[in-house]
């Protein structure tokens, strides 16, 4: 793996520490998503840091599914999270589910029953918030905490049996009520769902819960790092209980980093799957979701998500990041790597009138721009008519205006200069074409240097050129009031070089001052040649 963590973060110091002082020989971290949704940036984040950390020190990483909420989960999801933790470019050691635990957790429960440390509680929910305390007063012991082993037990076997409806009972540990940190008054362990689970069936209509069952699956399987985000923090002192009384032989230790934020770029996995089951978006995958399929489909490659998932580096606290940040890596990556070819969003007809009628000559064109490798050249067909940009003209335009107007005299990029000479319009007064000669003296390549233009334009052979739609995106939800950008996506039919015809899907381009475009998978399968565009190509961010 080419990136690696940046030195100094503080989780690669305990790391560092656990080797030398030998309490770890070798280490073992896991990315343990629930599949509940789709993975976003945001697991890119912990996905690297687990993977990469363990990869620098010769250790291993799991991919666990965290399937205890049979309700919320899917097939889709797991196919789907397995796939982009691959195209991330990371291979997990052991694939695991934390339903392959769930006759060991029950064993564990039964051992904090009998040990005096777990009770089966019969309040209600609204009765166990109020028993719960608050963060300045301590909780109410429940009046079902001193039930004996004997009959926990037997009450645990008939949440277990199915005899008792959802919700009826729950397992709880029995810590301390009066804890000032909550998560230690007496946690549920254990609750009733009749729920088919995906991999255990109707096997079980008893579930654990996160909290104690995300220690077990780390000690069963002998993680060393446990990595997660920071609202975990105040869990932690339970999660080493969970630990410690179930008497697990390994001891994981739980890290906690603060969770990756980006403006304008919202994360919720719950608000995500609205905008995908109210149909806003065009699936999980679509180019303005911020999911890393998403991301793939507008274009953004898995090495610009490592590199930025490690130049933000790991903190304690919460900030969040700009997002022209992460666009500013997909640049980088792209610049080095992706041809340049021309494509007119939005065609304006230019009519080269002193060009002869019926003839196409072909123009040697570069491949690559200023700050690449050479990457040869193509042939482009240039002809009586061509396409250019709508805003590359204006017929009346303001002091500093270089691109075309009438009279005045622009460089056709790889092509010859141009003059406009008349503006063509329809009985509403639109431009519908304009009407240029060219001087083949000014022919890109042959040394003219008679005189000089200040505009530079793109263009498009009007006859040969390919016609293409191009999608340009901005952000779908705008803040977290959950409101949909209504500009969030712009479908432009435009036209690109004939030599993108057979473009595979993902292709992909830099389009001459427009941008880095990706072709779409989803439509290429259709047949449909689609651009989606990755990102412009300047930012006003500076680094
Ligand atoms: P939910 O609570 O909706 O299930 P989640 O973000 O907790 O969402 P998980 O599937 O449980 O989703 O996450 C898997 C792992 O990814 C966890 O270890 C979690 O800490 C990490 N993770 C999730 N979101 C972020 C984020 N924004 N930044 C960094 N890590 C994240
Ligand atoms: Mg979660």
């Amino acid at each position: 793996m080419e990136n690696k963590i940046k030195p100094g973060n503080f989780i690669k110091n305990i790391v560092i520490e656990d080797l030398k002082n030998g309490k770890h020989k070798n280490i073992l971290t896991r990315f343990p998503p629930e599949p509940n949704g789709y993975l976003h940036i945001g697991h890119a984040k912990a996905i690297t840091l687990n993977f990469e950390l363990a990869d620098e020190f010769g250790g291993k990483t799991n991919l666990r599914f965290d399937d205890t909420n049979p309700e919320k989960e899917d097939e889709e999801y797991v196919q789907s999270i397995m796939e982009d933790v691959k195209w991330l470019g990371f291979e997990w050691d052991n694939l695991f589910w934390a339903s392959d635990y769930f006759d060991i957790m029950y064993e564990k429960a039964r051992l904090l029953i009998k040990k005096g440390k777990a009770f089966v509680c019969d309040l209600s929910p609204e009765e166990m918030r109020e028993y719960r305390g608050t963060l300045t007063e301590p909780g109410k012991n429940s009046p079902f905490r001193d039930r004996g082993v004997e009959e926990n037990l037997e009450l645990f076997e008939q949440m277990k049996s199915g005899e008792l409806a959802d919700g009826a009972k729950v397992l709880r540990a029995k810590i301390d009520m009066s804890c000032a940190n909550i998560n230690m008054r007496d946690p549920i362990i254990y609750r009733i769902a009749k729920a088919t689970h995906h991999n255990t069936g109707d096997k079980w209509c008893i579930y654990p819960m996160y909290d104690y069952a995300h220690p077990l699956e780390d000690a069963i399987e002998g993680v060393t790092h446990s990595i997660c985000t920071l609202e975990f923090e105040d869990h932690r002192p339970f999660y080493d209980w969970v630990i410690r009384e179930c008497e697990m032989q390994a001891v994981p230790q739980q890290i906690e980093f603060a969770r990756l934020n980006i403006t304008n770029t919202v994360m919720s996995k719950r608000k995500l799957k609205k905008l995908v089951d109210d149909g806003v978006v065009d699936g999980w995958d679509d180019p303005r979701m911020p999911t890393l399929s998403g991301l793939r489909r507008r274009g953004y490659t898995p090495e610009s998500i490592r590199t930025f998932c490690n130049e933000i580096g790991i903190s304690k606290s919460n900030s969040t990041v700009d997002a022209q940040y992460l666009e500013h890596f997909i640049r980088e990556d792209l610049i080095k790597k992706v041809p340049r070819t021309m494509a007119v969003l939005r065609p304006l007809k230019v009519i080269i009138t002193n060009y002869e009628e019926g003839k196409t000559e072909y123009l040697e064109a570069e491949n690559n721009n200023d700050a690449q490798e050479d990457m040869g050249v193509r042939m482009i067909p240039f002809s009586r008519e061509i396409y250019i940009e709508q805003d590359d003209f204006m017929e009346n335009p303001p002091a500093k205006y270089f691109r075309l107007f009438p009279g005045n005299e622009v460089r056709l990029k790889h092509a010859y200069f141009i003059k406009c000479n008349e503006v063509i319009k329809d009985d509403d007064g639109n431009v519908t074409q304009i009407h240029c000669t060219y001087d083949i003296e000014t022919k890109s390549g042959s040394g003219f240097t008679g005189r000089k233009v200040k505009g530079t334009l793109h263009w498009v052979d009007a006859k040969k050129s390919l016609p293409a739609e191009i999608r340009t995106f901005e952000p779908i939800l705008l803040d977290e009031e959950d409101d949909v950008n209504p500009n969030s996506l712009e479908i432009l039919q435009g036209y690109v070089e004939e030599g993108l015809k057979n473009s595979e899907a993902e292709s992909k381009y830099q389009f001459f001052r427009h941008g880095y475009f990706n072709v779409d998978p989803k439509f290429a399968k259709e047949g449909k040649l689609v651009f989606n565009r990755t990102v412009a190509l300047k930012s006003s961010f500076k680094l």
